[in-house]
């Protein structure tokens, strides 16, 4: 008899999955620099910089960022465009403008310092739900539970398979983690749902096959339609979020009057332009100064 608990009045073998979790943690482990790094300030931006980049994408710029703003004084101190600049590459950079106001609030708030709990961490900018709970457990080793598009496909499809509703799966998250050595467990959720437990998921060589009901039982894949789990997104060619990335790269090497803009953009003229200059102005990532677009706040913001 397999031993279940019980979520929203459905058994889930629990115990067996976490067993062969902790069993399969090392061979799981990707190779992240900042994956047991000891530094709360070095994981608060590594989980600010994963919102929404792959990991492939984060390893330079982390590194980049943590040598120029080693401790959240040190980028409190700088100027926003300095920041924004160092962000390059990442994408969304309204993330940039957040975590530099986070680590004024740390300064303030907090002695410098990461703040240690998920409340605290919650209250401050760009700060939601999974990055608390990320931040709480890989940096300070809180017992709570991580849940993102990658643990969310692996509950819906090792132990429910089928698709789970939101409080359902932050249930499941929840009950699912050991009574100790959370942090560890966490990461070995994840490193499984990025190297195993994909969007299409790779079953023949998954280390965590024989404790999967998915695997088992088979059936139509639960996963795309549960909660927690992201959508595909567009592309980005051609996107407005590529040409908001191209506008602040432009003015991140000179000032540039709207003209100067258009010639150097040359593809996007007109509404589109001044719509997403406009959007970039409210959200302080530029400014006009006289005539010309700078990046960061600080000139006459154009609406
Ligand atoms: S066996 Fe397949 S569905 Fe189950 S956890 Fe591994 S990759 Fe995911």
């Amino acid at each position: 008899m397999v031993p279940a608990e019980t979520v929203a009045g459905a058994p889930f073998a629990l115990a067996p999955f976490r067993r062969a979790l902790r069993r399969a943690g090392p061979e799981l482990r990707r190779d992240l620099p900042w994956v047991g790094c000891g530094d709360p300030w070095a994981v608060f931006v590594s989980e600010v910089m994963l919102q929404q980049t792959s990991t492939g994408r984060v390893r330079e710029p982390w590194r980049r960022f943590l040598d120029a703003f080693p401790t959240p004084a040190a980028c409190a101190s700088a100027p926003l465009a300095e920041v924004l600049g160092l962000w390059r590459g990442l994408g969304y950079p309204r993330r940039a403008k957040a975590l530099h106001d986070a680590a004024k609030i740390m300064v303030e708030r907090f002695d410098a310092s990461v703040p240690t709990s998920v409340e605290g961490l919650r209250s401050l900018p760009g700060v939601g739900p999974y990055t608390a709970h990320a931040v709480a457990s890989f940096a300070f080793d809180v017992p709570v539970a991580v849940l993102d598009t990658n643990v969310g496909r692996v509950l819906s499809r090792a132990l429910a398979n089928r698709a789970l509703r939101a409080r359902e799966a932050q249930t499941l998250a929840t009950q699912l983690l050991p009574r100790t050595g959370a942090a560890a467990f966490n990461q070995a959720m994840l490193d499984l749902g990025a190297r195993y437990c994909t969007r299409t998921p790779r079953c023949e060589a998954c280390p965590l096959r024989r404790a999967c009901r998915f695997a088992r039982e088979g059936g139509d894949d639960p996963a795309p339609r549960s909660a927690a789990v992201s959508r595909p997104q567009a592309p980005f060619a051609g996107s407005d979020r590529q040409i908001r990335g191209r506008l602040l790269h432009a003015v991140h090497e000179r000032a540039l009057t709207r003209r100067e803009l258009a010639v150097t953009l040359g593809d996007v003229q007109g509404e589109r332009l001044d719509r997403l200059l406009g959007q970039l102005a409210r959200e302080g990532l530029v400014s006009r100064r006289r005539s010309r677009w700078v990046l960061g706040a600080g000139g006459e913001v154009a609406g």
